[in-house]
């Protein structure tokens, strides 16, 4: 199975991947954490990318594009992905489908972890004092959730169409979150 995971930030998209990384025995594809990577390895991306990233802003879709391209068509991964902050735009998700479709596989299941503004933002402030990230801060919060309104949304509006769309309440705990995507997913 292939699966993404969806929602703002800071609605536990991380959190729900990891968990189902160890229940199907999959990868989790998170496109921050490998920007992430390219900025603390200095490489020519992570130059491109800094500003970008400790601005709360989207980064290029060809360059998040391009570093899915390997995994995507990775023999020893297939179906068994787990997309976690990817896609992001309209572009990322045709993106997606065509590399996907060029290895014959394709997306199972979309889950749209639904948080508002305000739970997110508390959210975020505790990762922050959790994990040290330097996009973490109270403005760039803000710019993030705006990004994610201004450009995700309508990624929001191309899944949900689909039969394998859906939407769970991420303002529960954790564990109930869990429980209720691996209950659609028949795990
Ligand atoms: P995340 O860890 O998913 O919250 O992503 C952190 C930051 O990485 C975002 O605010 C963006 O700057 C960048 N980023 C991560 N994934 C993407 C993506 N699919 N498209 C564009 N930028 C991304």
């Amino acid at each position: 199975m292939n699966i993404i995971i969806f929602g703002p930030p800071g609605a536990g998209k991380g959190t729900q991947a990891k968990n189902l990384v160890k229940k199907l025995n999959s990868f989790q594809i998170s496109t921050g954490d490998m920007l992430r990577e390219e900025i603390k390895k200095d490489t020519d991306i992570g130059k491109k990318i800094v500003n970008n990233m400790n601005n709360g802003k989207f980064v290029d879709d060809d360059i998040v594009n391009k570093l899915l391209e390997k995994i995507v068509s990775d023999d020893t991964k297939k179906n068994r992905l787990i997309f976690d902050g990817y896609p992001r735009t309209i572009n990322q998700a045709k993106n997606l489908e065509k590399l996907l479709n060029s290895s014959n596989q394709k997306v199972d299941f979309v889950f749209f972890l639904n948080v508002n503004k305000d739970a997110i933002i508390k959210r975020i402030e505790k990762r922050k004092i959790l994990e040290k990230r330097s996009d973490d801060d109270f403005k760039t919060i803000l710019k993030r959730y705006d990004a994610y309104m201004e450009v995700t949304k309508p990624v929001l509006k191309y899944y949900s169409k689909k039969n394998n769309f859906h939407e769970v309440d991420g303002s529960m705990e954790i564990m109930n979150i869990s429980q209720k995507i691996e209950e659609i997913l028949n795990v």
